[in-house]
């Protein structure tokens, strides 16, 4: 596809999905400043995901480490990079200095391994919490009964800030997420998160919503959905 052709689809893509934001914002009673629209490009190229931040839109997101580190290095350093997928721990270490949040950490050994990384790094990174909301088996992610048990390692982290929690709901109509989306913003609210300004009211920040149900999520509190399909699809690699 010529790049003004990709150019212009992705433009009207965007423009659709905006409209549907702040409509799903306006119904909660929110502001679309509050939502963060991470683009998810681990569909397309290097070349397509190097048009959005000409378009304006700097938060993407991988859900591969190495997929990551591969535009990362393509991409101009205004790219803010959210890391979506699992994290293995021999691959933290390249990892760390090119992400601006890690989505998904899904275990007690992969928050110490970063912690460590981070030490020696001499760096702090922000995260979230994976936790496995809709309960099923082939899903990543802390179990929701589990989080509770994580507020002592949660409070002796030093450089890894834990700001919140992610989930991806059951791939079904929008409105049966609601309630994952709604005991994701109810477990947020009971785990002690980083307090990186003492002055600024600490929000959990919540990454759920996908192509498939981000309005709902918007609807239930989500400050960073996380789009794909809804943007890319059809342009291929
Ligand atoms: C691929 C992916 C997305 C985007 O999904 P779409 O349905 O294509 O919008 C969001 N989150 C995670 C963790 C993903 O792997």
């Amino acid at each position: 596809m010529e790049k003004e052709t990709t150019i212009a689809l992705l433009k009207g893509r965007l423009a659709e999905v905006e409209t549907r934001l702040a409509a799903a914002c306006r119904r909660a009673g929110r502001t679309r400043a509050e939502v963060t629209l991470v683009a998810v490009t681990k569909t397309v190229s290097t070349e397509v995901a190097a048009l959005l931040p000409e378009m304006g839109l700097f938060d993407l997101g991988e859900n591969r480490p190495q997929e990551l580190w591969r535009k990362a290095a393509a991409l101009p350093k205004t790219v803010r990079w959210h890391l979506i997928g699992h994290l293995q721990r021999n691959k933290i270490s390249t990892t760390l200095p090119l992400v601006h949040l890690i989505h998904s950490v899904d275990s007690v050994r992969l928050l110490q391994a970063l912690e460590q990384e981070a030490a020696k790094q001499e760096r702090n990174i922000d995260v979230l919490l994976e936790v496995n909301a809709s309960g099923e088996e082939s899903k990543h992610g802390f179990a929701s009964k589990e989080l509770p048990d994580l507020a002592p390692i949660l409070k002796g982290l030093k450089q890894v800030r834990v700001g919140g929690l992610m989930t991806m709901a059951a791939l079904q109509e929008a409105e049966k997420c609601r309630p994952t989306f709604a005991s994701l913003r109810n477990l947020a609210a009971t785990i002690p998160l980083a307090r990186r300004d003492q002055k600024k009211q600490i929000v959990p920040q919540l990454s759920m919503g996908m192509s498939n149900d981000f309005e709902i999520a918007v609807e239930e509190g989500a400050t960073l959905v996380r789009l794909g399909t809804v943007l890319f699809e059809g342009l291929g690699r």
